[in-house]
C-alpha cells in the first residue's frame, strides 16, 4: 500500500474510534438507566410468571422452546453463509458469473450481484423460516395463508434487494471518484440514509405490507385524541393497521416524526381488550411522542452507521483480506460479498447494544402510561394479556433476553407497575 493510503487508512480508524467513543456517550447519557427511586426495603421482585396461570407460562414455553432453536439456527446459518461467500472467493465467482450473460460489465456486477447475495441468503434461511410459520401456525398465532407469507417473503426480499442495491452502488461508486476518503463520504451518506429512511418507512415500507386506516369516530378515538392532548404532544391521526390477515398477536407502535409521526394499533388490539387497556397501549405509545423517542433512535442510527462506516472503510483497505475474497481493491465489485460479510457481522454485535437501549426506553413508556392513566390495574391486565396472546416467555433465560429482548420482559413489566403504585401512594 501506498504511504498515502496507509495514511488514509489510519484516519479512517481514527474517525470510527472517535465516532464510537462518541456514540457510547450519547447512549450513557440520553438513556433513562433508572427510572424509579428505589423504595425502602428495594425494588418489587420479580415473579417469573408475571401473574399468569400455569397453563398459560406452560403454553408460552412450550411455544419458545419449538421456535428458539429455529431462530438461532437462522440467525447462525445466515451469518455462515455470508462469511462463506464474503471470505473465500465463492462470492466473487457468483457476482462475476450472474453478470456474464449480460457482458460482464461492472454496473451488472454490481446490480445482479447484489440481488443475487441477498436471495441466496434469504433462500438458505428460507426453510426455517417456513418451519417457524407452521409453528406459529399450530398454536393459532399466525392467520396468514400460504399465498400471504409467500409474498411478504418475496415482497421484503425485493425490498431489501433493491436497496441495498443502490445503497452499494452508491458506494462502489464513492470508492472510485475518492478513492482515499471514500468512507468519510460515504460514513456522511450512511448517516444520512438512516435519517431519510425513517421518514419514509411509515410512508413506503408500511404500506406495501398493511392497510392502514384512521381509527373510525367514536368514543374511544376521541378519549385517546384526549389522552394525546394530556401528552401535550401533537399526534397526526391514531390509526389502525389489518394485522389480523397475518397473525392474532396484540401490538401498537408509533412510527415517523415531525408531520408524519403516527400511532399505530393493530386491529386484534381494537377486537379483543377492554377501552382501559387499549388506552394503556396508546398512553404508552405516546411516552415514545413526548420522549423523542423515534428522533432519538434515528439519531443514534445515524451516529452508528457513520461510524461502522468508517470501520469498514479502515478494514477494505487491508490487502489480504481483500484477496482473501478474492477481489482486488475496495471498489472491485467482487468484493461486494465481502461487504455485505461486514454489514451482517455488524448488525450482529449491535443487536445487543441495541437492545440494551431499547428495553430502558419501553420502561420509559411505560412509566409515561402509567402516571398519564394512573391505572396500574389496567396497566398489569393489559400486560398479563399481551403476554399470553402474544405467547411470550414471561421470564425468558437471561442471555436471551440480553440478546433479543427489546423490550423488558412481561415479569419485569408487572413489578415495574407495583414500584410505580408504591411510589406514586
Ligand atoms: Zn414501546
Amino acid at each position: 500500500m501506498s504511504r498515502a493510503g496507509r495514511g488514509s487508512a489510519r484516519a479512517a480508524l481514527a474517525v470510527a474510534a472517535v465516532l464510537g467513543i462518541a456514540l457510547v456517550v450519547v447512549i450513557a447519557l440520553r438513556t433513562p438507566w433508572q427510572l424509579l427511586p428505589e423504595p425502602p426495603g428495594g425494588f418489587t421482585p420479580v415473579d417469573p410468571t408475571a401473574g399468569l396461570s400455569a397453563e398459560q407460562v406452560d403454553r408460552a414455553e412450550s411455544f419458545a422452546a419449538a421456535l428458539r432453536p429455529a431462530s438461532l439456527t437462522s440467525l447462525v446459518l445466515g451469518l455462515a453463509v455470508s462469511a462463506v461467500l464474503g471470505l473465500t472467493p465463492l462470492g466473487a465467482r457468483l457476482v462475476t458469473a450472474v453478470a456474464r450473460p449480460l457482458g460482464g460489465r461492472r454496473a451488472a456486477q454490481i446490480l445482479l450481484g447484489v440481488v443475487a447475495l441477498v436471495v441466496v441468503g434469504r433462500l438458505v434461511t428460507l426453510p426455517i423460516g417456513a418451519y417457524a410459520e407452521v409453528v406459529r401456525h399450530r398454536y393459532g398465532l399466525s392467520t396468514r395463508t400460504w399465498g400471504l407469507w409467500v409474498r411478504d417473503v418475496a415482497v421484503s426480499a425485493a425490498i431489501s434487494a433493491v436497496i441495498t442495491a443502490l445503497a452499494l452502488t452508491a458506494v462502489l461508486w464513492l470508492i472510485r471518484r475518492a478513492p482515499r476518503m471514500w468512507w468519510a463520504w460515504a460514513a456522511g451518506t450512511a448517516a444520512g440514509f438512516v435519517v431519510v429512511a425513517s421518514f419514509l418507512y411509515p410512508l413506503v415500507i408500511e404500506p406495501a405490507f398493511n392497510r392502514i386506516e384512521p381509527l373510525p369516530a367514536g368514543e374511544l378515538r376521541t378519549d385517546l385524541l384526549a389522552l394525546a392532548d394530556r401528552s401535550g404532544v401533537p399526534v397526526q391521526d391514531v390509526l389502525v393497521s389489518d394485522a389480523s390477515r397475518r397473525t392474532t398477536a396484540l401490538n401498537a407502535y408509533v412510527s415517523g416524526f415531525g408531520g408524519t409521526r403516527r400511532i399505530v394499533v393493530y386491529d386484534t388490539v381494537l377486537d379483543q381488550l377492554p377501552d382501559e387497556e387499549i388506552e394503556s397501549i396508546v398512553a404508552h405509545e405516546l411516552g415514545h411522542v413526548v420522549n423523542g423517542d423515534v428522533l432519538t433512535g434515528t439519531l443514534t442510527g445515524a451516529l452508528g452507521a457513520a461510524a461502522a462506516t468508517a470501520m469498514f472503510g479502515w478494514l477494505l483497505s487491508w490487502t489480504p483480506l481483500l484477496r482473501r475474497a478474492g477481489a482486488e481493491a475496495p471498489g472491485d465489485p467482487r468484493a461486494l460479498p465481502l461487504i455485505l460479510f461486514l454489514l451482517a457481522a455488524g448488525g450482529l454485535v449491535g443487536t445487543p447494544v441495541q437492545n440494551l437501549v431499547s428495553r430502558q426506553i419501553e420502561a420509559r413508556a411505560d412509566l409515561h402510561a402509567l402516571d398519564l392513566t394512573g391505572d396500574a390495574e389496567a396497566f398489569v391486565s393489559m400486560q398479563r394479556r399481551l403476554a399470553s396472546t402474544n405467547l411470550s416467555d414471561p421470564d425468558p433465560p437471561v442471555a436471551w433476553q440480553w440478546f433479543f429482548g427489546s423490550h423488558p420482559t412481561a415479569a419485569q413489566r408487572v413489578a415495574f407497575a407495583e414500584d410505580w403504585s408504591r411510589d406514586r401512594g
